[in-house]
């Protein structure tokens, strides 16, 4: 495996690493960049990762460059590495949302419009702390064979991934799995709320709700079939549980999911 930089270490970072490490990559192969001493330092005493406070030392010292900043720090970030070193050769992988390849390829190019960097843009989600995140991953056309696979063992360190054929297919990614893990608390504060309502402890309910969310998700999981199968073979006729979803369905539960799912793409198309 390659060297690897982050530039940031924050939450997104941080998980990134943590699968890294378990994964078996040695960590003084990776170096984190931030400007604040605790949070590198805490990576480095936690993980055995290199630390500095500088940008350009970090990007020296990997093949491989992970832009974990906020996307509002992104091209300033690329501006200054791509000023101070020859990035030749480099592969940079961004995880911001709403900041395309393009504006990523014009940051890092001088002004040149050929010879442009490699540049994969990554759509993790939050579960990636747990080593279970979902990732879509576009690559520039200048990304090798090697350097996506590279991209791809990374983010498969922190769960599964796909590769997506086009850029505007990232916007998708964040409405089904980027934002998503939100619509199952949200799905699952409601149904606590409802359960303390029937009585049950705040404990108890947080833990009915819990346990049957990973219980029906192992589910999935662990069976191949589809899921509307799965939910017809524990819908019996006249039973309760039909009595339940008839009621989600006269509510509209997919014409509901639909349109939140389609409310996350307008706002990342408004926010790229
Ligand atoms: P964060 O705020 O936790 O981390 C960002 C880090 O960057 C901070 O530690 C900050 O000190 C550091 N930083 C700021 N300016 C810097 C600079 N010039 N050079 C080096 N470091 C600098 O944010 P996060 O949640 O880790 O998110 C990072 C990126 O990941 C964002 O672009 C975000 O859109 C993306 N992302 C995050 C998640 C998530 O679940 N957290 C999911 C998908 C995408």
């Amino acid at each position: 495996m390659n060297k690897i930089a982050f530039i940031g270490a924050g939450n997104m970072a941080r998980a990134i690493i943590i699968g890294l490490v378990n994964s078996g990559i040695t960590p003084q192969d990776i170096i984190v960049a931030n400007p604040s001493e605790a949070k590198r330092l805490n990576l480095a005493t936690e993980f055995g990762v290199l630390q500095t406070d500088d940008n350009i030392k970090a990007s020296e010292f990997a093949d491989v460059i992970v832009l974990c900043v906020k996307p509002h720090f992104i091209t300033d970030v690329c501006f200054q590495i791509s000023q101070a070193i020859d990035i030749t050769g480099k592969l940079f992988i961004s995880v911001a949302a709403g900041t395309t390849v393009e504006q990523i390829q014009s940051a890092l190019s001088k002004g040149e419009t050929t010879n442009l960097a490699p540049v994969v843009r990554v759509m993790p989600n939050t579960p990636s702390q747990l080593g279970l995140g979902m990732s879509g991953l576009f690559a520039s056309k200048e990304v090798t064979v090697e350097q996506k696979a590279s991209a791809e063992k990374i983010t498969n360190a922190v769960g599964k991934s796909i590769w997506l054929d086009t850029e505007d297919k990232i916007n998708n990614i964040i409405a089904v799995a980027g934002s998503a893990p939100a619509y199952y608390f949200l799905f699952m504060e409601a149904m606590e709320q409802q359960a303390k309502q029937y009585g049950f402890s705040e404990e108890e309910s947080r833990m009915l709700v819990q346990q049957t969310a990973l219980g029906a998700a192992q589910m999935v999981a662990h069976n191949s079939a589809p899921i509307s199968e799965l939910r017809a073979n524990v819908t019996s006729k006249g039973g309760t549980t039909h009595a339940a979803i008839e009621r989600f369905k006269a509510d509209g539960i997919e014409e509901i999911v639909k349109n939140a799912m389609n409310a996350a793409i307008a706002r990342a198309e408004e926010m790229a």
